[in-house]
């Protein structure tokens, strides 16, 4: 029998540390191929009806590889996940972050980049054209310079620098995650998804 019993009028309640230590746990699951597969059935969807609660946003890539509930081995209702290609942060991206910091209490962003990220290698090429495409790579030039300052491969350099670049865009730049940051409870953390392995490298420790 399914039954609406529970109430969940009340916010997320992890913090940002045990959120994360959460998706850690899920990818190591992914990782290794033992997965769980959790919050997922008829009786999540009822729990859920009333209100939802997700203990993490992710800003990642639109790419097909890189989905985000199944690489840290979560279900319905958990995370709450942007998705765009090059993980832009452009307005509507950045009010829906604000949405869920605000009205659904969830303290932790992940700024998801992933290895051969073909947004970020259209940038590096200058592959523009005559449509949107201008605009959503204007977000990434800043770390395509940043990305060839340094040794090792281009690409991965610009996937990482692009990814620090977002997150210090929603950390300084907006108001409202601004000031939740500085009273210490949300976290904006940048990451970095590997294809082959399904591993997600966490790029700074909070
Ligand atoms: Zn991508």
């Amino acid at each position: 029998m399914i039954a609406a019993h529970h109430t969940y009028y009340t916010v997320n309640n992890l913090t940002a540390e045990a959120a994360l230590q959460k998706l850690k746990e899920g990818n190591d699951r992914y990782v290794l191929d033992h997965v769980e597969h959790p919050h997922e059935g008829a009786q999540r969807r009822v729990d859920l009806s009333i209100a939802q609660h997700p203990f993490a946003i992710v800003l990642g890539c639109a790419d097909s590889r890189v989905v985000p509930e199944l690489i840290f081995d979560q279900g319905v209702g958990d995370l709450f996940v942007l998705r765009v290609a090059g993980h832009i942060a452009d307005d509507a991206v950045i009010a829906s972050i604000e949405f869920a910091v605000e009205h659904l209490g969830t303290r932790l962003v992940v700024v998801l980049g992933h290895e051969r990220c073909g947004a970020v290698m259209a940038a590096i090429e200058h592959a523009f054209s005559e449509g949107k495409l201008n605009s959503l790579i204007s977000y990434i030039e800043p770390a395509v310079k940043a990305g060839q300052e340094v040794g090792g491969d281009v690409v991965t350099n610009t996937v990482k620098a692009h990814v620090n670049l977002m997150v210090k865009a929603l950390q300084s730049t907006d108001p409202i995650l601004s000031h939740e940051g500085m009273t210490g409870t949300l976290k904006i953390v940048p990451a970095y998804y590997r294809l082959a392995t399904g591993k997600v490298d966490f790029l700074d420790t909070i």
